[in-house]
C-alpha cells in the first residue's frame, strides 16, 4: 500500500473542514492531520479531536523541540503540524489528509515533494465567503473581516497548488476532492517504485 499527503487549503470558511472530514469518514486509509495550536477552543471543538489546544509557551517549547514539521502564524494563533504522527502514518501507506493554511502547504510541498498532492479550495466569490463566515456564526465581526483580508491574501498563492476546487456544491466538490484522494494514492512519486520494478526484473 502506498502512502500520500493530501493538503487542503483556502481560505477560513470554504468548506475545508467538512469536506476532509467526509474523507477520513469514507476511507479506512486515509486520516486528518490534528494540529496543535494556541488558539481558543470554539463551542463543540473537543480536545484531541478538532486540535490539540495548548498555551503558547507550551507550543514555543514543541516548536523548538523540533516536534512540528511546520507551524505558522495565522490569523494571530500559532498553529503547528506533528512530525512523529505524519512520519508514522506515511510508512504505514496511510494517506495523511490536512486542513492547512498556504504557509503549511508550501512547507510540507518542500519536505515531500512527490508524495504531496495539494488543493486550493475557495468559495466562488469573497461575497459567498463573507455570507458563509457569517451564517457559521463562530467568529465576530472584527474576525470575520480578518479572515477576509486573508482570503484575498491567500488567493495570491493559488498557482503553487495542483488544483483548484471552488466550492460551490458540497456534493461536487466531495466528487472532485475524492477523485483527487484516490489519484494520490497512485502518483509515480508516492507509489513504491522499486518495488513494483523488481517484479519485471526476472
Ligand atoms: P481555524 O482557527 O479556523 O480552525 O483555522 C485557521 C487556519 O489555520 C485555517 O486556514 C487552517 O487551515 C489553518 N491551520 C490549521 N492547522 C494548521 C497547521 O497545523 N499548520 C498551518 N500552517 N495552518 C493550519
Amino acid at each position: 500500500m502506498n502512502g500520500s499527503l493530501v493538503v487542503v487549503s483556502g481560505p477560513s470558511g470554504s468548506g475545508k473542514s467538512s469536506l476532509c472530514k467526509k474523507i477520513c469518514g469514507e476511507f479506512e486509509f486515509a486520516s486528518l492531520s490534528i494540529s496543535t495550536t494556541t488558539r481558543k477552543v470554539r463551542a463543540g471543538e473537543k480536545d484531541g479531536v478538532d486540535y490539540f489546544f495548548t498555551d503558547e509557551s507550551s507550543f514555543q517549547d514543541m516548536a523548538a523541540k523540533g516536534e512540528f514539521l511546520e507551524w505558522a502564524q495565522v490569523h494571530g494563533n500559532l498553529y503547528g503540524t506533528s512530525r512523529v504522527w505524519v512520519e508514522r502514518a506515511l510508512e504505514s501507506g496511510r494517506s495523511v489528509i490536512f486542513d492547512i493554511d498556504v504557509q503549511g502547504q508550501a512547507s510540507i510541498v518542500r519536505l515531500f515533494p512527490k508524495e504531496t498532492t495539494s488543493i486550493f479550495l475557495t468559495t466562488p466569490s469573497a461575497r459567498a465567503l463573507r455570507s458563509r463566515l457569517v451564517g457559521r456564526g463562530t467568529d465576530d465581526q472584527e474576525a470575520i473581516e480578518e479572515r477576509l483580508i486573508n482570503a484575498r491574501k491567500e488567493m495570491e498563492s493559488i498557482d503553487l497548488f495542483d488544483y483548484l476546487l471552488v466550492n460551490d456544491s458540497f456534493d461536487e466538490s466531495y466528487n472532485l476532492l475524492r477523485g483527487i484522494v484516490l489519484a494520490s494514492r497512485i502518483k509515480c512519486g508516492a507509489v513504491s517504485l522499486s518495488k513494483f520494478i523488481s517484479n519485471w526484473s526476472n
